[in-house]
């Protein structure tokens, strides 16, 4: 029986098999195992939940037998982590008990495997009060948070050997890029004209996005910038593996795909707040039928928006008065101006080049002299 294994090959010849897992029960992804000369790496390593360790047993097996691969946990160089959500490193304590691969995740998740249970204590309040801020319900509430706890402490920490940034951002033939966002340590990996893409960029889904208040360096606003620095590769990337869906073969495309979600949902929140609404209920406005665990998604992903706009000055708190923040209450927002500006910064709106008074000689390229004043 096949296990699904996809074969790729970089333009200078590396190797790339994509191993699938099924990484929690409503989640399937991949872990991605590359031989290039004498380096093996394996990229991801999986939920360790379930079968999910079984399965990359089984991948490794299939590339020895069926594609004669160096597929042994003795032959890998290096384990490389995308990022520090759990479908990605959950694995990690079965393989460190297998290899002696060295271990590498960016400096800014790795509070996430090496304390661990600090992250979850932290996050998990900072949830709470978002969660109070945002309006939803006391009831309603313990339910989120009660999903959001599952499964999390199954894990424990497990330090990392190394950070990306301890070794210039460069791993054997790797090429590390810092793209902050969807988590504040994420990073994709360029080999030659394939880029791994982590959850940074999935080929039909929107990231997911959450407040940068709950987590330093995450929020739409870095998100959008790290997509950015990644559009300014596209000539040279001709496939884009992500944890999880299809291959990407057209990055530059799927990256304005969802620039332009992104947008319309910000343009939809401004639209809304033409009166006063708390982040739940334009959640619920935003995504009308979801349930369970997808709620959470939801209204963090509508806080991440709503933060957004807040921090841009594109909305302001309508009930000041009402908040004394030393006990969180529900913030409601209104609408401080159109979309003409937010429309502006999207399409990569230069600001208009000054021009110089009457008989004032400008030497350097104005705009950047006074940036720097
Ligand atoms: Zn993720
Ligand atoms: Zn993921």
């Amino acid at each position: 029986m096949t296990s699904g294994i996809e074969f790729f090959q970089s333009n200078s010849g590396a190797r790339i098999y994509r191993i699938p897992l099924e990484l929690f029960p409503i989640l399937s992804g991949y872990a991605h195992m590359v031989f290039i000369e004498d380096i093996v790496a394996l990229i991801d390593v999986g939920s360790g939940f379930g079968d999910s360790n079984d399965q990359i047993e089984a991948g490794m097996d299939e590339l020895r037998t069926k594609y004669g691969e160096r597929a042994n946990w003795g032959d890998i160089n290096y384990v490389l982590i995308t990022h520090g959500h759990v479908d990605h490193f959950g694995g990690l304590r079965y393989v460190r008990e297998r290899t002696q691969a060295e271990i590498g995740i960016h400096e800014l998740d790795l509070p996430v495997l090496a304390n661990y249970e600090e992250r979850l204590k932290v996050v998990e309040n900072r949830l709470r009060v978002f969660l109070v801020e945002a309006g939803v319900e006391n009831g309603k509430r313990e339910g989120i948070m009660t999903l959001y706890m599952l499964n999390k402490h199954l894990y424990s920490s497990s330090p990392p050997d190394f950070t990306f940034g301890s070794r210039g951002m460069r791993v054997g033939p790797f090429l590390i890029i810092h793209v902050p966002g969807h988590c504040p340590g994420h990073v994709v990996i360029r080999l030659d004209d394939v880029l791994f893409s982590g959850d940074h960029i999935l080929k039909d889904t929107s990231p997911h996005q959450a407040p940068e208040s709950l987590s330093l360096y995450t929020g739409l606003g870095h998100y959008l910038e790290s997509l950015r620095n990644v559009s300014q590769l596209v000539d040279g990337i001709h496939l884009t593996l992500g944890g999880h869906e299809d291959p990407i073969y057209d990055l530059g495309g799927r990256i304005q795909e969802i620039e332009a979600l992104h947008l319309e949902r910000l343009e939809k929140i401004l639209v809304q707040l033409n009166e006063p609404l708390t982040t739940s209920q334009i959640s619920q406005a935003l995504f009308p039928d979801v349930e369970g665990y997808h709620e959470l998604l939801a209204i963090e992903e509508t806080g991440a928006h709503v933060e957004y706009l807040s921090q841009r000055g594109y909305i302001r708190i309508n009930n000041l008065d009402e908040l004394d923040f030393e006990s969180p209450a529900p913030i409601r927002y209104i609408r401080s101006e159109g979309v003409d500006r937010l429309k502006a910064v999207f399409n990569h709106k230069q600001p208009e080049p000054i021009t110089a008074p009457e008989g004032v000689k400008i030497t350097k390229e104005p705009h950047i002299s006074t940036h720097r004043q």
